[in-house]
């Protein structure tokens, strides 16, 4: 579901048509539904109702404050990657309480902050990380409450890139090791364990690997009870998948029939991790054609929005939809590479995508780019970033400003020697 629809051949977003927020704003930018994002996060929520959990945002998806802040009101909690995000997650309003931190490259100064601010917990990712996260607690006078990542080693049939569950992957401990992590685990005095963590891939667009990991995981969780070690809170990761072109991933209900019975008599608190699935649908990417060029062999469009802006199309070789903010009526259909203007091969949005004929100064909206997109913006070419725009209720809220060339600059310093 989402409020990207058209009313009498004009692309809105909501009530608010996105020709005007171009207009205002200029293109490329990022178009984001309040009412898509709140839908998503409460359709996930509520599907968990039977069981105690905590929704923790996979904030690498979309970091932008608004939108964090939106997800505090909801009651989301945060799953972090670095100590950027934890600093974002706390300006935004999320509670720490609700957050959690995953990387298998967590620094000192990392684990410090994280410790000072008294995040729920660290998903540790190696034997060494434990050992770091005990001296740093150790220092502080500290217990840092730990779960475990475990690896399953299930393919969770998606793309190598975003598939993080497998034994070659470098996340994680593997399922046969576990029992000697948690007992070293256990031996570290700064260290409390109190769950288990897991997160096979991204953009899973079937039910049956989640469970899979799951029983695993849970065998897992019975041999360490018998132990003694008392999990109180089982981690499930995120990658719920979404409909970029004709996939047909589970709905959240879906995922949560199947997980909610596995867990519902185990005392423990579900953790998940969404970060796709809220956002990914709940975003577009307008961006305004400059030219259209025929060489022997192609036809090229080509728009203001480049990779710097979206990369997920060169880096994965993603599929977006590219749609018409217009639609005109009896419109050509042709096939054509839509790229941008960086200076690369990689750099497009669509390949011999079949599409409707945009000619110049018509506006296209990149579709399903909430998610991984504004996040993995770079400023490659010197491109200032594009603005962020949240609609909600017919007003146009910008949620970061478009970059200046003044940006581009900043913290850079040309030294004495040079300077004259
Ligand atoms: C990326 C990531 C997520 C979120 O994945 P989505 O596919 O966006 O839901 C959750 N947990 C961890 C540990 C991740 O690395």
């Amino acid at each position: 579901m989402h409020d990207f629809l058209y009313r009498q051949g004009e692309m809105h977003c909501e009530n608010v048509a996105i020709e005007r927020i171009a207009k205002e704003v200029g293109t490329p930018c990022y178009i984001y539904s309040h009412h898509t994002l709140v839908q998503h996060y409460r359709a996930f929520d509520g599907a968990f109702h039977s069981v105690p959990h905590i929704v923790a945002f996979a904030m690498k998806a979309n970091s932008n404050l608004a939108i964090l802040r939106l997800m505090a009101r909801e009651g989301s909690g945060a799953d972090i990657v670095s100590g950027g995000e934890l600093y974002r997650a706390l300006k935004a309003g999320i509670s720490p309480a609700k957050t959690v931190f995953a990387g298998v490259g967590k620094t000192r100064e990392e684990i410090r902050y994280a410790l000072q601010t008294d995040i729920l917990m660290f998903n540790v990712e190696s034997s060494a990380e434990l050992r770091a996260i005990d001296e740093v607690a150790a220092e502080m006078g500290r217990r840092a409450r730990v779960a475990l990542r475990i690896n399953p080693d299930i393919d969770p049939k998606t793309h190598p890139y975003i598939s993080t569950g497998l034994k070659k992957s470098k996340f994680g401990f593997s399922a046969d090791r576990a029992l000697e992590e948690f007992k070293l685990a256990s031996s570290l005095p700064h260290i409390e364990v109190v769950g288990v963590h897991k997160h096979i891939g991204s953009q899973l667009t079937e039910v049956a690997p989640f469970v899979e990991a799951l029983k695993k995981i849970l065998l897992l969780v019975e041999v360490l009870k018998s132990h003694g070690t008392d999990i109180r809170y089982i981690n499930i990761g995120g990658g719920l998948g979404i409909t970029y072109s004709d996939e047909r991933p589970p709905r959240p209900q879906d995922l949560a029939e199947a997980i909610s019975p596995l867990v519902h008599d185990l005392k423990c608190v579900l953790i998940m991790e969404p970060g796709r699935v809220i956002v990914g649908n709940a975003g577009i990417l307008v961006t305004r054609v400059l030219y259209t060029k025929q060489s022997e062999t192609k036809r090229f469009v080509i728009v203001d929005a480049a990779m710097n802006d979206l990369i997920r199309p060169s880096l994965y070789g993603a599929y977006h939809e590219i749609r018409p903010v217009r639609e005109v009526p009896g419109a050509k259909t042709i096939t054509a590479d839509v790229v941008g203007p960086v200076c690369e091969s990689g750099d497009f949005l669509a390949k011999d995508r079949e599409m409707p004929e945009a000619r110049p100064g018509d506006l296209l909206a990149v579709m399903s780019a909430g998610a991984y997109g504004f996040t993995m913006a770079s400023n490659y070419n010197s491109r200032p970033r594009v603005a962020e725009i949240l609609i909600k209720d017919g007003q146009i809220h910008v949620i970061r400003a478009r970059e200046e060339y003044a940006d581009l600059v900043r913290g850079e310093v040309i030294p004495e020697f040079l300077s004259t």
